[in-house]
C-alpha cells in the first residue's frame, strides 16, 4: 500500500451533504484536505479539485488503514444513515456504520492525528425525554439511562462512548458533537434518505411548479424539532473539534418549531397557501425535541444563531431549482 501525502485533514462521507460542506470551509481556511466517500465521485453533491479525493468503502479496515495516517485532524462523518423515512426502515444498514467508527478509531490509534471528531447525533437521547411537543430541551446528560432511537441511536451511542474510551485508554483525543436536525442545499432531498426541512421544500416546489397547491405532511405536523443550518453546524464542528473536551456536546438550534410551522415558513418563503394533508402512518420519530445549549455556550462562548427563515430560504431556493431541473427534464 502506497502511503498517502501529509494532509492538514481528513473528512470521511465527504460525498455527502455536511461532510462536502466541511470540506469547502477547510479548503476556505487554506488546509489541505483528503475527502473520502463511499459513493464515486461524480454522485458526491460536492467534490473540490483542491482536495484529494479517493472513492473508498471505511467499512473495511485495510481502507481505514491506508487513509488515515498522515492527517493531523480525522473528521468521521462517514455513516449510512437519513432522515426518519430511512432510519425507520433501515435500522440493521445504520448500526453497520459502527464498523466504520471502529476501524477509523483503531486506525488513528496508531497514526496519533491531534485530533479525532466524531459526528454524533440528537437520536442517542433516551426516549422518555422527547415524549411530549411541550419540550423540556436536551441536556448532555439526558443520554442516559439509555433509550436512543432503535438502530441509528443506538450505533450513534455505542459509537460515541467509544470514542470516549479510546481517548481515555490510548490517549486518542476524540472530540463529539450531537447534531440536531442538520439542513441547507447540496444535501439529499429526493433520494428516500432526506429530512424534514429538504423534504418539505420539495413538496412545496413541486406544488409550485405543478400548480397542485396541496401538500402531504407526516404526523399531525404537531411533533416539534429545532433544525441547524449547515453554516453553525460547521463552526460548532471545529470549534468542538479543535477545543479541549472530549465529552460530547450539542451542536443544534434552539429554535424550536413545529413540523406545521416549518411548513408554514417554506409556503411563506415560496409565496403560497397550501391545502395540508396528514399522513397519520407516517414515521413520526419523537414527540418534541430542541437543544439546551448551556453546555456548549459555557465552553466555547457560542450557540448555533442563523434563523431558521434565513436558512430555510436558502434551502428552498437549492431544492426549487433541483425540482425545476427535474420537471424541466420531463416536460
Ligand atoms: P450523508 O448521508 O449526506 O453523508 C454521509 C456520507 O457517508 C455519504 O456520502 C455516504 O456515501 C458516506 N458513507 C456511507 N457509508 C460509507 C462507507 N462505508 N465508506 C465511506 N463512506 C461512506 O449524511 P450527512 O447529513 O452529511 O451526515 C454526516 C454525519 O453527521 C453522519 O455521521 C450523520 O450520522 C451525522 N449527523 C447528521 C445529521 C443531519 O441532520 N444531517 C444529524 C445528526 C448526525
Amino acid at each position: 500500500m502506497t502511503a498517502l501525502p501529509q494532509v492538514d485533514a481528513l473528512v470521511t462521507g465527504a460525498g455527502g451533504f455536511i461532510g462536502g460542506h466541511l470540506v469547502a470551509r477547510l479548503l476556505a481556511e487554506g488546509r489541505t484536505v483528503r475527502a473520502v466517500d463511499l459513493k464515486p465521485l461524480d454522485e458526491w453533491y460536492q467534490s473540490f479539485d483542491d482536495a484529494h479525493n479517493l472513492c473508498r468503502d471505511l467499512a473495511l479496515k485495510d481502507s481505514c488503514a491506508e487513509v488515515v495516517p498522515a492527517a493531523r485532524e480525522i473528521y468521521a462523518l462517514a455513516a449510512d444513515m437519513g432522515g426518519m423515512g430511512f432510519i425507520a426502515h433501515h435500522k440493521a444498514e445504520c448500526m453497520l456504520s459502527v464498523l466504520i467508527t471502529t476501524h477509523l478509531l483503531q486506525a488513528a490509534v496508531a497514526s496519533r492525528p491531534e485530533r479525532f471528531f466524531f459526528a454524533s447525533s440528537a437520536c442517542v437521547y433516551a426516549a422518555g425525554h422527547q415524549a411530549d411537543s411541550a419540550v423540556v430541551p436536551l441536556v448532555e446528560a439526558d443520554a442516559y439511562p439509555a433509550m436512543p432511537e432503535d438502530g441509528y441511536g443506538w450505533e450513534k451511542l455505542f459509537s460515541e462512548r467509544m470514542a470516549w474510551h479510546f481517548c481515555e485508554d490510548f490517549g486518542l483525543p476524540t472530540r463529539v458533537a450531537r447534531y440536531h436536525n442538520v439542513y441547507g442545499p447540496n444535501g439529499s432531498w429526493d433520494d428516500g434518505r432526506e429530512k424534514a426541512p429538504a423534504a418539505i421544500c420539495r413538496k412545496v416546489a413541486e406544488a409550485v411548479l405543478s400548480r397542485r397547491h396541496e401538500i402531504d405532511v407526516w404526523g399531525d405536523g404537531e411533533q416539534t424539532r429545532s433544525f441547524t443550518y449547515i453554516d453553525d453546524c460547521l463552526t460548532g464542528t471545529l470549534l468542538v473539534t479543535r477545543g479541549e473536551s472530549p465529552e460530547p456536546v450539542n451542536v443544534g438550534s434552539a429554535e424550536l418549531v413545529t413540523i406545521n410551522e416549518l411548513v408554514d415558513i417554506v409556503a411563506g418563503i415560496a409565496g403560497v397557501e397550501l391545502e395540508r394533508h396528514h399522513d397519520l402512518s407516517a414515521p413520526q420519530g419523537v414527540r418534541g425535541r430542541n437543544s439546551d445549549n448551556t453546555l456548549v455556550r459555557a465552553r466555547y462562548g457560542w450557540e448555533p444563531s442563523v434563523a431558521l427563515r434565513d436558512g430555510l430560504a436558502v434551502t428552498y431556493r437549492w431544492v426549487f431549482d433541483q425540482v425545476a431541473a427535474r420537471h424541466h427534464v420531463r416536460v
